[in-house]
């Protein structure tokens, strides 16, 4: 039986947070492997500045070939529009079959914006969900089981020690000419050096 990891992400850019997470979701969960899947437009990000797909995914794969266990997945690149989450995880259904398990990776900020989704109930029959919280905060806060309740087993939490890392204060950081060097593979910064990415 296979046991997938999907990582969703605006990716914009990836960086050590994401990799870090996925690599420990990888090795505590037992996972054969994690699919990355860069976003479309998200449907929460309409309206604001978002670096082009294309970008976003060559980003993510040059920050992930050099680890065997990593994929990327352009499903929701190549989508037109909007894609949400259900719909992507019923693709990997389809592709890995009723036996597998899905495992979708989020931090725990996502997990709670999670519980706002419309089909988040569907969403948890298709997947588990794998949160990563950081070391010494409380693991979870309560609100889960509560909101959850005969589904609550389906959500897992882990601890990862690099949860202070953000696309939005990278991209600060480059729009400003303070450095990024070590918060993000070196092969990024010379992608988005080069493609002129974040600087105006
Ligand atoms: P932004 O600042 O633009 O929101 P981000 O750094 O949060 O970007 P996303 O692409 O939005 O990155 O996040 C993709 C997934 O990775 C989400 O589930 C998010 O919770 C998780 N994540 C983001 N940063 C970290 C991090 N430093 N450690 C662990 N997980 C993270
Ligand atoms: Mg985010």
């Amino acid at each position: 039986m296979q046991r997938i990891g999907i990582m969703g992400g605006t990716f914009d850019p990836i960086h050590y947070g994401h990799l870090v997470t996925a690599e420990q979701a990888h090795y505590q969960f037992n996972l054969d492997k994690v699919v990355f899947v860069p976003s479309g437009l998200p449907p929460h990000k309409v309206g604001k500045h978002i670096t082009s797909p294309g970008h976003r995914h060559m980003m993510t794969v040059l920050a992930t070939t050099s680890n065997p266990h990593f994929e990327v997945s352009s499903i929701e690149v190549d989508r037109v529009g909007p894609s949400y989450t259900i719909d992507t995880v019923r693709a990997f259904r389809d592709r890995y079959g009723d036996e597998a398990g899905l495992y979708f990776i989020t931090g725990a900020d996502a997990i709670l914006e999670m519980l706002e989704w419309k089909d988040s109930d569907t969403l948890l029959e298709l997947c588990e969900f794998i949160a990563a919280t950081r070391p010494g905060y409380a693991l979870h806060n309560g609100r889960i089981e509560e909101i959850f309740v005969e589904k609550a087993n389906r959500i897992h939490f882990f601890e990862v020690p690099a949860l202070a890392i953000s696309s939005t204060d990278i991209r600060e950081r480059l729009r400003q000419g303070r450095p990024v060097r070590y918060l993000l593979p070196d092969i990024v910064v010379s992608y988005i050096e080069r493609a002129e990415l974040y600087c105006g």
